[in-house]
């Protein structure tokens, strides 16, 4: 896994925290260069489309400081922000760069006993245990490899939650998960693609093997556990890439995963600025937006047509009830 930077751009702030202190030790052979917030860099912002993968290779450091709870009613009840923003990946749909642009380079936030301490109280001042999504803005498997930040978020959960954390990924590294006491009380999902699609549009992320295999690891140490296909992409072979995918699940998802976990399925949406940044950085990619299959709905943004939508959702679900129709699907949007 590439976790390589070439410079942190930190909040001086950051390091009277422990986080900040180990990040900076850790680090302590690169540029650190002194920045005012996390959120305002003009230097970066004012990079070009093409430096993407440039500016992906930052590290930034800071405190979150605003905590802002959003509904949510799939998985979870809540979104909630927690310890890092973006991300050291490259999908080439990537959400978060509708949300920061070319700035969508791996913030860390180093004041996460603060946010536990917010999340906590919360669950306990709800009238029925609640589930949080602690991880809709980065990818959290990911940032552990850096920060250590899992067990201490799960454990301390375990103790002291009523209801459920909840974080997806596309990333394996789930060995320091496995034997932490975790009660049950955090719901892991992998999301997966059809293994093209994961080397051509997934860029740095873990191989569909071995995501297949952390979520087997992760359902046999206990956690309940959930299968995001996600996001779902109509290129022109779609149907034999995600009916290949379904096989390769069926066959190597092992039974806990089969008579325990659930299944989502998102369809691709798409943005006029991922499709500015990606025309320029990544010029010889898989173009993503198709305007026959596609269409606008409003802010830039693209989906794929009512009828396309269709198609594929009563694809996939005929599909899934062959192959792994113990698992339910608790919803496709
Ligand atoms: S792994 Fe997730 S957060 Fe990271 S670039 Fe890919 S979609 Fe974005």
């Amino acid at each position: 896994m590439n976790m390589s930077f070439d410079a942190v751009y930190y909040e001086p702030n950051a390091l009277d925290y422990e986080l900040g202190q180990m990040l900076r030790e850790k680090y302590k052979h690169l540029p650190w260069i002194e920045i005012e917030s996390h959120n305002r860099i003009p230097e970066l912002s004012a990079a070009e489309n093409q430096d993407f993968p440039k500016l992906k290779k930052h590290l930034i450091i800071g405190l979150r400081k605003t905590h802002k709870y959003v509904e949510n009613h799939k998985v979870s009840d809540w979104l909630v922000p927690y310890t890092s923003s973006g991300c050291r990946a490259m999908c080439l749909y990537c959400y978060l760069v509708c949300n920061y642009n070319k700035c969508a380079y791996l913030r860390l936030f180093v004041n996460r006993e603060q946010m536990m301490d917010r999340l906590l109280k919360k669950d306990a001042a709800a009238p029925a245990p609640q589930t949080f999504e602690i991880g809709s803005n980065s990818d959290l498997i990911l940032e552990n490899i850096i920060t250590d930040n899992l067990p201490y978020t799960i454990e301390r959960f375990a103790r002291e939650g009523r209801g459920h954390l909840t974080f997806p990924t596309k990333f394996d590294m789930v060995k320091p998960l496995l034997n932490l006491d975790h009660r049950g009380k955090t719901i892991f999902r992998m999301s997966v693609n059809p293994h093209e699609i994961v080397s051509c549009v997934e860029l740095g992320t873990a191989p569909l093997s071995a995501r297949i295999q952390a979520l087997n690891q992760m359902a046999e140490a206990g956690y309940p556990v959930g299968l995001l296909i996600a996001p779902v992409i109509l290129l022109p072979d779609w149907k034999e890439l995600y009916g290949e995918l379904i096989d390769q699940l069926a066959d190597e998802l092992n039974e806990k995963v089969k008579k325990t976990g659930f299944i989502e399925i998102i369809l691709m949406t798409y943005s006029f600025v991922q499709n500015a940044i990606n025309t320029d950085a990544f010029p010889q990619a898989v173009p993503l937006l198709n305007r026959e299959t596609m269409t606008g709905r409003g802010r830039g943004k693209y989906c794929y047509r009512n009828d396309v939508r269709a198609e594929a959702e009563s694809f996939l679900r005929e599909k899934l009830s062959q192959q792994l129709k113990t698992m339910p699907i608790w919803y496709i949007s």
